[in-house]
């Protein structure tokens, strides 16, 4: 039986999605074998990676104006390509800390040699809420950003519109869970295991007028305009991954109908939550600010650490799992992925009341 699974990452994947890839595991599309077997130069393979691409294309209305591309090495890995190829030594970046992932990006900046600033920082404020006031640097080569914050709980509702140079924005935990104006960003990126697929890959989307200014003494590997150059295929992809990706692309565009669609249920699913705790006379009490709440990742707490174990340990046995905060916060954490139906949010706030009742 499968549980309702409220996992930070990797996160829950569609049912479909999960039984086309059962039925394809022995005889991928009449090949006779599964698609890991097959020679990722195969013309069934390079067929599969251009119908992912253009499947990720249409559902986030990208043009010929942007590449997308393929990488390993997680979205961690992003956070040292992005200051390698568009800052360099000692060229300026600014960044949005948002938490830790944004605060991990910034170092690894600083670790690459480049010249990272923080253009804003809600650290002062432990990262409850997404700062408003920017204090950019005009020689910026790009605006770093974290979309959503897995740890906190936090996400943009909106994005700077006056920035110096274009926005990149790791997206990794809101990917294709909304509708997002792409007109201020030159790059964003999501490692897959959050919201589309197997860890083991990352999504990047980048504007063409971006990638070539992108750095060219920048070993192969880590060198943007090389992935764009061969496909993806300079050396072996993640093919299972980058498949897998594009299923749940496909479940997206046909069976959701849609980021619009996919946007609104996950309105439906995070108002539900947020609802449940706000009405709970104070007994569960959400650590975001209001106007900064993810609809992706809803983190709250109980009166009491104990309580929390408490609840996330009967809530296991009741077959809601992955309800641990953070380690680095602790805490409670609900993540509404894509993937995650409204029938798992509502046992949810289900058994949330039926917990107060018992212990409020
Ligand atoms: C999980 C996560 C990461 C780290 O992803 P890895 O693929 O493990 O490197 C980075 N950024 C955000 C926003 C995340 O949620």
């Amino acid at each position: 039986m499968r549980v309702a699974n409220f996992n930070g990452g990797p996160g829950s994947l569609p049912v479909e999605v999960l039984e086309e890839a059962a039925r394809d595991m022995m005889d991928w599309h009449g090949t006779g074998m599964s698609i890991m077997e097959n020679s990722h130069r195969s013309k069934e393979v390079v067929a599969m990676v251009d119908e992912v691409v253009a499947d990720l294309r249409a559902l986030l209305n990208l043009g010929e104006d942007w590449a997308v591309i393929f990488c390993q090495g997680g979205a961690s890995l992003q956070f040292a390509m992005i200051p390698i190829n568009f800052a360099g030594p000692g060229g300026h970046c600014d960044y949005i800390n948002t938490g830790l992932w944004a605060t991990r990006a910034y170092k690894e900046a600083r670790i690459c040699g480049s010249n990272p600033r923080l253009a804003a920082t809600s650290e002062d404020d432990d990262f409850t809420h997404i700062p408003d006031v920017f204090d950019f640097n005009p020689e910026a080569k790009y605006v770093y950003l974290t979309s959503n914050n897995t740890v906190r709980g936090t996400q943009c509702q909106h994005f700077p519109t006056n920035a110096p140079a274009p926005l990149i924005a790791d997206m990794s935990s809101e990917f294709l869970s909304r509708p997002v104006n792409l007109e201020h960003f030159g790059l964003i990126y999501a490692g897959a295991q959050k919201n589309v697929g197997p860890a083991g890959v990352t999504v990047v989307a980048m504007r063409r007028d971006l990638a070539d200014k992108a750095r060219l003494d920048v070993p192969t590997m880590l060198s943007y305009p090389s992935y764009i150059k061969n496909d993806s295929m300079y050396n072996t992809p993640p093919v299972w991954n980058i498949y897998i990706s594009g299923l749940t692309f496909k479940w997206l565009r046909r069976t959701v109908g849609g980021l619009e669609n996919m946007a609104a249920t996950n309105k439906i699913k995070a108002d539900t939550l947020y609802g449940a705790i706000d009405g709970s006379s104070g007994f569960y009490r959400g650590t975001a600010r209001p106007g900064s709440r993810s609809s992706m990742n809803v983190t709250f707490r109980l009166p009491g650490e104990d309580l929390d174990k408490k609840f996330k340990k009967e809530a296991q046995s009741e077959g809601l799992v992955g309800l641990g905060g953070h380690r680095s916060v602790g805490g409670l954490r609900a993540s509404l992925y894509n993937a995650v139906g409204r029938d798992s949010v509502d046992k949810l706030v289900e058994f949330m009341a039926e917990f107060q009742r018992r212990n409020g």
